[in-house]
């Protein structure tokens, strides 16, 4: 249930309303709006007797919220989550532009890169440090020595930094040094880790399980904030289907459902998708031309010698290439 505040309500009144439902054995999660302040109710297993709460003062009304999913519903937020770190603002509307190799694999080799996709407007840098990889024999990425380029990159560039965390350990280091923390895709439902990084004060970008479902993916996002940080990006980035030309299947559905549910913003990742870099530029288009507020795409200096995900990371020149179609459809760089 959703405790919708009145217009002037005053902070006492939303903290009374906060300790009455905790009296009542929930829990009470403010949730301060453009015009006014709810309050979500979390915790209860069955409907809620809101009748107690509609006669507090300050009290506008009390509507049921259907869905499992609750503070990442719409019922609970109509108007969309923008998420702004310094000028880069994702979500209501423009097209925000992420841009990087899969993994950091050295200072020469991160610094080439983010100064050509700064220079072509990217907002924001990528590059794992602490690389998923199928086998244990990969590359797993260059670890804490990787974080510390990425902060030289944003020294250097101005450019914003998004890295993956891929456990409790990682995420200290990663919230630490980068922007954005970033959840991989077989993380999605590691549960201590949305947990974890409910606590941090930095954004989440939350990516789609390989066979996740919609509501899976706002269920986990509702773990990271029901822990108190409310500022998640949600990824589509493929799904596994039967299909075995592409490495992935771009759900591009996905887009159009999350924001008939959610409020919070949802970037594409056509690189993971496609698997295969001509078909980035392509399943990019089609992102945005679904409603995507942004792209995370993969992009390398010398593909053939990438430590991981060269065949479907771009050349420099196709970077441009994919920036210029996407300002041709009119809504690139915010
Ligand atoms: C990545 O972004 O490099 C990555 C590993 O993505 P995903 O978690 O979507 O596979
Ligand atoms: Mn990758």
């Amino acid at each position: 249930m959703l405790v919708v505040m009145k217009n002037d309500a005053t902070e006492e009144q939303v903290q009374a309303v906060i300790k009455e439902i905790e009296k009542m054995g929930y829990r009470g999660i403010p949730m301060p709006g453009a015009e006014r302040t709810a309050v979500c109710i979390v915790g209860n297993k069955g409907p809620v007797d809101g009748i107690r709460l509609l006669t507090m003062d300050g009290v506008k009304e009390a509507i049921p919220v259907t869905k499992p999913f609750k503070m990442v519903s719409n019922e609970t937020k109509p108007e969309p989550t923008v998420i702004s770190i310094g000028d880069v603002k994702i979500g209501g509307g423009g097209i925000v532009m992420i841009a990087g190799p899969c993994a950091v694999e050295s200072e020469r080799q991160a610094m080439t890169i983010a100064h050509y996709v700064k220079a072509l407007g990217a907002q924001i840098f990528r590059g794992g440090a602490f690389k998923p990889r199928t086998s244990p024999y990969s590359f797993q990425g260059l670890g804490e020595e990787g974080l510390k380029i990425l902060a030289k990159v944003r020294q250097e560039t101005g450019l914003l930094i998004v890295t993956e965390a891929t456990d409790n350990a990682s995420i200290e280091l990663v919230e630490e040094y980068a922007d954005i923390i970033q959840i991989g895709a077989r993380n999605m439902q590691n549960y201590s880790l949305l947990r974890r990084a409910g606590q941090a004060k930095k954004p989440v970008l939350l990516k789609r399980g390989l066979a996740a479902t919609i509501d899976e993916l706002l269920m986990s996002a509702e773990y990271i904030m029901s822990e108190g940080n409310a500022q998640i990006i949600l990824c589509e980035r493929g799904i596994r289907t039967f299909t075995n030309t592409t490495r992935n299947t771009l759900d591009l559905s996905a887009i159009p459902s999350i924001k008939e549910l959610s409020h919070l913003p949802i970037i594409v990742d056509p690189s993971h998708a496609a698997g295969r870099r001509e078909f980035v530029i392509p399943l990019s288009k089609a992102a945005v031309a679904v409603g995507a507020d942004g792209l995370i795409v993969e992009v390398h200096n010398d593909p053939a010698h990438a430590l991981s995900d060269g065949a479907q990371s771009l050349y420099l020149e196709q970077f441009a290439q994919l920036m210029k179609e996407i300002k041709m459809m009119g809504r690139a760089g915010g």
